[in-house]
């Protein structure tokens, strides 16, 4: 998988090491496992999706160029791979997700591997994490119309947020970085996510 990333134009040593670090398979349905390796996102239930290899390592390599992840938020925790992959780069991971039953899944996959800089909660990730912000590093693994502002306050000064906007049929990843005056935004690939949805169930 590492090598296809490669292939793929993927070129942070530090991104490609922490991707080799994480053994996707037990991160999928047995009946799916293998496919682990594929490049290709696979269904998780409750109609979402655990992110495709490929763009994994894309977004956290942009968020990375030049600099340590430092404090990070993932929203949208799904199973727990991203997070454990930035679990490898980051100083701390928060991982928010709205649907109880994929927490204690991701809880029960990441048990296994025993990161102990990984906290999960069960939270609207459109409100962000307010007990834990700033952020030097906030990424969104769900697309909306617009950037929440809460995820916008929460970012600390010289912090990056990348987030999928757009209708499905046309989602761009958008980055986000806080400067003195305010924020640079940056349009970036053509992407697929599931929508971000508000409240928790
Ligand atoms: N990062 C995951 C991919 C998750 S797919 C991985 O590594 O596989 C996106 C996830 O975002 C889904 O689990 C979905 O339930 C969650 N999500 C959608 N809207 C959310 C919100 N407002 N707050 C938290 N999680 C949300």
């Amino acid at each position: 998988m590492v090598e296809r990333l490669r292939e793929q134009g993927v070129r942070d040593e530090r991104v490609l090491a922490a991707m080799a670090a994480v053994p996707r398979h037990l991160f999928v349905e047995e009946a799916l496992a293998h496919r682990a390796y594929e490049d290709t996102a696979l269904p998780l239930g409750f109609q979402q999706t655990i992110s495709q290899p490929f763009v994994v390592a894309r977004m956290i390599e942009l968020l990375a160029v030049g600099r340590p992840l430092g404090k990070t938020l993932e929203v949208g925790t799904g199973c727990g791979y991203q997070a454990a992959v930035l679990s490898h780069m980051a100083t701390d991971v928060y991982s928010v997700e709205r649907i109880a039953p994929l927490l204690e899944r991701a809880k029960r996959n990441l048990r296994h591997l025993r990161l102990p800089n990984v906290r999960l909660k069960h939270a609207d990730g459109s409100l962000g994490l307010p007990e834990a912000a700033p952020f030097d590093t906030i990424i969104v693994a769900a697309a909306g119309p617009t950037i929440p502002q809460a995820l916008l306050d929460q970012l600390a000064p010289g912090g990056r947020l990348l987030m999928p906007v757009g209708p499905s049929w046309e989602q761009v990843l958008v980055m986000m970085e806080r400067r003195a005056n305010g924020f640079s935004e940056t349009r970036l690939d053509p992407v697929r996510f599931v929508p971000l949805v508000a409240g928790v169930e």
